[in-house]
């Protein structure tokens, strides 16, 4: 019985692409119908508190579906990212502006916070356990921090599809920006993403929570770089099979 993957000894590589691709034409139907019911019923009510705010803007930008955006943050400065139709997985790195090798590092972050799940109040923690960010705002109130980025390799693996848009990709454009390569890549953040975690250890990405107009914003802690892959995943359940825009407003407190 096929589920997201076709696996099995007889599977030939063909036929577990056209099986990826069959699913993901069939689930991006239905996931553009329920994007369209919440726009009309929750999406301009949410947009409307989304794009309140309390300071002054220093950047406010669109970043398409499968997109990159980075930009370095002063302390004390905020980022909002707003889910603008929904389910749509944000991958996310933050480093030390002084000093890269002191990166965001998932398992002290899951340590101190004593959880996997991200929300309001969670601290972003270095490899030298600096908190370089904290959750400020957050109108999900879970977000994953093991599944990981999507990359063409792991693509294939699963879905015997090569060369696909992927966030590892994303991240490594992103990076040479500023003089970084794929090393420099740690297991990074998903905002807006859901991997829930059964009682025997199990885990699956499964569809997301966010609805439009949704949003989360995190405050600089120190100076800090960060860098988003906006996902362009189509063959699982991270981006409702249909990844889509987001919106990324940089801002300060007022002076
Ligand atoms: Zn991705």
């Amino acid at each position: 019985m096929a589920g997201i993957l076709l696996e099995g000894e007889n599977v030939t590589i063909e036929q577990r692409a056209a099986h990826a691709r069959a699913l993901s034409a069939e689930k991006a139907e239905v996931s553009r119908r329920r994007a369209s019911e919440l726009r009309a019923r929750v999406g301009k009510h949410k947009l409307e508190q989304a794009l309140r705010i309390p300071g002054d803007v220093i950047a406010d930008e669109e970043i398409a579906a499968g997109g990159y955006y980075t930009a370095t943050l002063g302390s004390s400065e905020h980022l909002r990212i707003i889910d603008l139709e929904g389910q749509q997985a944000v991958d996310f790195l933050c480093y030390d502006a002084s000093d890269y090798e002191n990166r965001y590092n998932a398992a002290n972050t899951i340590k101190m916070n004593r959880s996997i799940y991200v929300g309001k109040g969670f601290k972003l923690y270095s490899d030298r356990a600096d908190v370089l960010m904290t959750v400020s705002e957050d109108t999900v109130g879970s977000h994953d921090t093991i599944g990981g980025c999507c990359s063409s390799e792991t693509n294939y693996l699963r879905y015997g599809i090569e060369n696909t848009p992927s966030c590892r990709n994303n991240f490594i454009a992103a990076l040479a920006e500023h003089g970084m390569g794929s090393r420099d890549i740690p297991a990074n953040l998903n905002f807006f993403m859901y991997v829930p975690v059964g009682p025997d250890g199990a885990t699956e990405i499964v569809e997301g929570r966010s609805e439009p107009g949704d949003f989360v914003e995190l405050v600089a802690e120190r100076d800090v770089l960060i860098a988003i892959s906006n996902c362009p995943q189509v063959f699982n359940p991270c981006n409702g099979w249909n990844p889509t825009p987001i919106r990324v407003i940089h801002w300060r407190n007022h002076s």
